[in-house]
């Protein structure tokens, strides 16, 4: 297929905003990419399935240089581009615009078959020498592209393709085109049916293949392979718990660490995997041993929260402690001994080779307590009690709080196991902190003694549980540290922000939309001026959510309640 086809279907994407319209394009636009399954990745800029972690690696310089070279210009002229457009995608299509009128039409077509050989090669490249390498696939494929394309090739490798398409909308395409729904009830049940096979298989490619085919329900879960995780609203108090899960309920300690899905796969090896589905196996080598010495099974997924504790007092520790081991990737054994984590299993849902996920809780608890040897330090189950008093659940809240950790979960003893889904089969209950994750969408220099750092942040909230939609809901400027050893500073900030400038708008910047954080507040207020229609009052910058993804933070929904309440 030639490129310029997806090309067509990128610029009418970005002529709309409307969620509705863009289903519409993206849903005819499926039919001609049916027996070339693979190309939908390419519809939200992304070249793998998304439990495929492999990055491109290709920063804003790179491109630079690689624009330069392919248009024939220096580098300077297209950084001066840059600061007045703001998007290395449209500098492409300006200066290779230009080039092609004087050239003539005689290159070769750009096909899509072509643009995926070259950019998937470019996670294979690491280390010295292989810049080079990087920039030559990517002018090969600038040399060949017109000029719109240049504009989606250079966002594409850049991972912001800018029209506006994320997982909501394409699984609603899917619906539209696989299933052609007769009223909004059979939407409905259509859409439930695609959001969960994709949340099983976190891979569009899989789930469009199988709806077109009607075989969503043979997508099955894989060892090995990451998985959406189960979420948990709100309780606000234990009787609210008990009306939501069903009493008796079990109550378990809420640790306050971090999500990690351990799989051992089919071939025996063990895999670590974030919430936001990032692998992070070799971050944590003793999970990899005491999981392979201390639990029985050929094949499972452990759904589990690592906790850090203090080495020397063995007392436990809070998230922000061992935060920093999850983006390490040197120096993994000195953290090991400084950092050291637990690894506290709390669910089972899959085991040599059977799904667990319509099994009820409580038997899947009993699997946990069968396979899983416990030893202190290493590897531990949840703490759990089982009970239809709440009495003796508020104790058993004010030990899990004594114990350092952040309170309690309720868990309904029949639930089956829902990927992706937040819908009550546990609650969570914990002291009203009134903090929110949210992600920073742009962010502002500072001036003064402040000169030279990122000191205020544009943060959103996202529309819903299942579309992608980003939603601003003020900035934040306070909580970071001038200096290093206070604790998360500016400077550090900068640092993790820069690399993720997409656009330069005198001393504003907008970036990446990846970066967590958690936001503390005093209210929520309705207002205006925000996309979200409200904005925090007294908003603090409480701690980087590395964990965590886009998908993770807080919808306008949740904050939203927090406003009535
Ligand atoms: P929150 O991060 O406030 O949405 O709370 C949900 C998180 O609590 C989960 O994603 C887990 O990382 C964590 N958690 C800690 N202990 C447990 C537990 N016993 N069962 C389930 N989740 C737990």
């Amino acid at each position: 297929m030639d490129y310029s086809r997806i090309c067509e279907v990128y610029t009418a994407l970005e002529g709309t905003s409307k969620g509705l319209e863009k289903t519409d394009i993206l849903a005819r636009f499926l039919g001609e990419i049916r027996s070339n399954p693979e190309f939908i990745y390419l519809l939200r800029g992304k070249l793998f399935a998304d439990y495929d972690n492999r990055e491109l690696g290709v920063s804003h310089q790179l491109i630079i240089k690689a624009i330069s070279r392919a248009a024939g210009i220096s580098e300077a002229k297209v950084v001066d581009e840059f600061k007045e457009l703001g998007d290395l995608g449209s500098v492409a299509e300006k200066v290779l615009g230009g080039k092609k009128k004087q050239k003539g039409l005689f290159e070769e077509r750009l096909s899509v078959e072509k643009v995926l050989e070259n950019l998937r090669k470019l996670p294979e490249l690491e280390g010295k020498g292989t810049v080079d390498l990087k920039i030559g696939y990517v002018v090969d494929l600038l040399h060949s592209a017109s000029a719109a394309e240049a504009k989606y090739v250079v966002r594409t490798v850049l991972g912001d393709l800018k029209v506006g398409v994320g997982t909501g909308i394409l699984r609603d395409a899917i619906v539209m085109y696989c299933f052609e729904p007769k009223d909004l009830e059979d939407k409905k049940v259509c859409v439930k049916a695609v959001q969960e096979a994709y949340d099983k298989a976190t891979d569009m490619r899989e789930v469009f293949e199988r709806a077109c085919s009607n075989e969503l329900e043979k997508i099955k879960l894989l060892p090995g392979k990451p998985l959406k995780v189960m979420l948990f609203p709100k309780a606000k108090d234990v009787e609210d718990a008990f009306r939501i899960v069903g009493r008796p309920a079990a109550f378990e300690y809420k640790y306050d660490g971090f999500r990690v899905m351990v799989n051992k796969a089919e071939s025996g090896e063990v895999k670590i995997f974030t919430r936001a589905l990032e692998n992070v196996t070799k971050q944590f080598p003793e999970i990899v041993e005491y999981v392979e010495s201390h639990v029985r099974g050929e094949n499972f997924i452990l759904d589990c929260e690592a906790v850090g504790f203090d080495a020397k007092t063995g007392e436990y520790t809070d998230f922000q402690a061992i935060s920093q081991r999850i983006r390490r990737k040197y120096g993994i054994s000195e953290m090991r001994q400084e950092l050291p984590v637990e690894l506290v299993v709390f669910d089972v849902v899959y085991l040599d080779g059977n799904s667990l996920i319509e099994t009820a809780f409580k038997e899947r608890r009993k699997t946990v307590e069968r396979i899983v040897r416990e030893e202190d330090k290493k590897i531990v189950l949840a703490k759990q009690i089982v009970t239809s008093d709440s009495d003796e659940v508020e104790r058993f809240y004010d030990e899990a709080l004594d114990d350092n950790q952040e309170g309690l979960m309720g868990k309904r003893l029949d639930a089956p196991y829902k990927p992706g889904a937040r819908i009550g089969h546990a609650v969570k209950l914990k002291p009203e902190d009134a903090d929110f994750d949210l992600v920073i969408t742009g962010a502002e220099w500072g001036t003064g003694k402040r000169a030279g750092w990122l000191t205020s942040f544009d943060i959103a909230c996202r529309e819903s549980e299942v579309e992608g939609k980003l939603l601003s809901i003020g900035k934040v400027s306070t909580g970071l540290k001038e200096l290093q050893d206070e604790g998360l500073s500016f400077g550090e900030m900068t640092d993790i922000l820069e690399k993720l400038v997409l656009k330069v708008e005198g001393r504003h910047v907008n970036v990446k939309p990846e970066v967590i954080i958690s936001v503390q507040f005093q209210n929520v207020q309705r207002s205006p001026t925000n996309l979200s229609g409200f904005a925090l009052r007294f908003p603090r910058i409480l701690r980087l959510r590395p964990d965590r993804g886009v998908g993770d933070i807080a919808t306008v929904g949740e904050v939203e309640k927090e406003a009535g309440s």
